[in-house]
């Protein structure tokens, strides 16, 4: 059968074409050559301009995040989807995600990638304050990057792409083990001015939407960033050693409002974990201000 279409002219056909697509699309449809000549791709974690985008149909940008596939199709998908939109070909493989076998407790990952998860050695010797502590990546190469593009570049519009994985992550993980109230890491007042932002309250602002658009009534948390509190200004972290960063960053948490955390299951997201010191602070001063367990979620963690 002859189709239609090869007995149209060009022009007819984008026209037929651009017709058949709901307003939306049909006007980023003819956008999209002009858009990509004009304003070509750029990586957020190397800086190059490239001629790759993830998705030609429809995905570009921050749009991915209202892109509900991420929830839809396999994790691993997702994640490339999510990744693709901010990071170019050569810079996403570089994304490592954290997989099993891991330690149940901190979540390091094992190397060599077989055999059951297990207590690490350090989760066998020490009882630790908070309950499970998980990360989507390991803290080289890709998720290093774009860590410091975020924190220290300033490109705080990684913001939504990372939160929203974040976000994918924590559906995952703590899908049949609900929590009630979210704490993003606070950073000292000096910190956040002369930062001018929270990085770890950049990655949770927009879970509410996500919630709702998963359709998960069981996700009634609660995002609250003035119940916990930064006290004391410690040098910076990196480059400490273990014992440095534990003694260094104890007792530097507070809670501002134990009654709104007692009895309750908290969800602590930062963007890094290594040594666990903050981790393990910030849980020590809930569970003094009677909160029922304590848990972890952050982008990357050291291997
Ligand atoms: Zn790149
Ligand atoms: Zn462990």
């Amino acid at each position: 059968m002859i189709r239609r279409e090869s007995l149209m002219r060009p022009h007819a056909v984008l026209l037929e074409k651009a017709r058949s697509l709901p307003a939306g699309k049909a006007v980023s449809w003819w956008w999209a050559p002009f858009r990509d000549a004009l304003f070509p791709p750029r990586c957020l974690i190397c800086g190059v301009f490239h001629d790759s985008r993830p998705d030609p149909d429809q995905v570009r940008g921050t749009d991915a995040m209202d892109d509900s596939r991420l929830f839809k199709t396999p994790f691993a998908d997702g994640m490339a989807h999510v990744l693709g939109s901010f990071a170019c070909p050569v810079c996403m493989p570089e994304f490592i995600p954290i997989a099993s076998p891991l330690c149940p407790v901190c979540g390091v990952m094992f190397p060599g990638g077989q055999g059951p998860d297990h207590l690490c050695p350090a989760c066998d010797k020490t009882v630790r304050a908070f309950g499970k502590a998980r990360a989507l990546g390991a803290y080289e190469q890709g998720w290093m990057k774009a860590v410091h593009r975020l924190k220290y570049d300033g490109k705080i519009q990684l913001g939504r792409p990372l939160g929203l994985l974040l976000f994918s992550a924590f559906c995952r993980i703590w899908e049949t083990d609900p929590v009630d109230r979210i704490i993003p890491v606070p950073l000292n007042r000096r910190r956040l001015k002369e930062r001018g932002f929270n990085q770890a309250w950049l990655l949770v602002r927009d879970w509410p939407r996500y919630s709702r658009k998963t359709g998960r009534p069981d996700f009634e948390y609660r995002i609250s960033d003035d119940v916990l509190v930064r006290t004391r200004w410690e040098r910076s972290q990196t480059g400490l050693g273990k014992k440095e960063r534990a003694a260094g960053i104890r007792d530097a948490f507070a809670v501002k409002s134990p009654a709104k955390v007692k009895g309750e299951r908290i969800l602590l997201v930062d963007d890094v974990h290594t040594t666990g010191a903050t981790a393990e602070a910030c849980a020590t001063a809930l569970t003094r201000a009677g909160a029922r367990q304590v848990d972890v979620l952050t982008l990357a963690r050291t291997l």
